[in-house]
């Protein structure tokens, strides 16, 4: 398949990986937009939130406690940081795999 995020997951092309399990990998963003941005990607290629089922209930779970540990190992969880999904146009989402971004080390700006 030609996912990007499939590929980054399948080291077939290079990424700096922070953490990796049997169903998650966490990389830095190739373009940051703060101090810290990761992205916490489960290695099941879903699209995005939109075609999210009852059975990936524990994996999405995971993916937001392993966002929460790695805001912590990035020493930001006491100054603050976001955890966002986007999905679809209007949000901006460009790969069609999901994925959580943290953001953090300054101050964010909601929009
Ligand atoms: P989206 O807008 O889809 O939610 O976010 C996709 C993010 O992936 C963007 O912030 C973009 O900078 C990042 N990105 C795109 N291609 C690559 C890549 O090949 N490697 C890494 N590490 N990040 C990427
Ligand atoms: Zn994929």
């Amino acid at each position: 398949m030609d996912c990007i995020f499939c590929k980054v997951v399948n080291k077939e092309i290079p990424s700096s990986m922070l953490y990796e399990d049997d169903e998650i990998v966490v990389i830095k963003d190739i373009e940051p937009k703060a101090p810290v941005h990761l992205l916490i990607i489960p290695k099941k290629h879903i699209p995005s939130l939109n075609q999210l089922e009852p059975e990936d209930k524990e994996l999405i779970g995971k993916l937001v406690l392993v966002g929460k540990e790695m805001a912590k190992n990035q020493g930001v969880n006491e100054s603050g940081y976001r955890l966002t999904f986007n999905v679809g146009k209007d949000s901006g989402q460009t790969i069609n795999h999901l994925h959580l971004h943290l953001l953090g080390g300054r101050k964010l700006i909601f929009a």
